[in-house]
């Protein structure tokens, strides 16, 4: 079982900002913005090239509501998922971190890899 059905499951765990029945958004271990939250649909799905049209469309409604509760509707939040080996990804269950609590900067190219055009 993955680490996050193991939070899913009360097997490890979290601090949870919210939650239904489908999702469960908590705070990221390895906070990189004031409000680091990842949000994670219940059931496993390994990443965002794999999920649903029907499990997208809860998510992002439950991805509103967490922004709002935790204050970030007004003044603005990045919410991304990081897919695949290029894209970074770690954990093998979809999440999405919201971001926010201060201005973001933008930039994302690892120093080792080239632009190629
Ligand atoms: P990824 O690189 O896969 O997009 O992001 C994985 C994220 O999960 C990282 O930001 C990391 O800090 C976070 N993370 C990994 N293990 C745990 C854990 O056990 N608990 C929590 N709350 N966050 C975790
Ligand atoms: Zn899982």
């Amino acid at each position: 079982m993955c680490i996050f059905c193991k939070i899913v499951n009360g097997e490890i765990p979290n601090n949870t900002v919210h939650e239904n029945d489908n999702f469960l958004a908590f705070h990221d271990l390895h906070p990189k913005a004031p409000i680091h939250i990842l949000i994670i649909p219940k059931i496993h799905v390994d990443c965002f090239q794999d999920v649903s049209p029907e499990t997208m469309s809860g998510l992002t409604t439950f991805a509103q509501e967490v922004a709002t509760k935790v204050g970030v509707d007004q003044t603005g939040y990045r919410l991304i998922t990081n897919n695949g080996d290029d894209g970074g990804q770690e954990v093998y269950h979809l999440h999405f971190h919201l971001l926010g609590g201060g201005k973001l900067k933008w930039g994302h190219l690892h120093e080792d890899a080239h632009m190629s055009i």
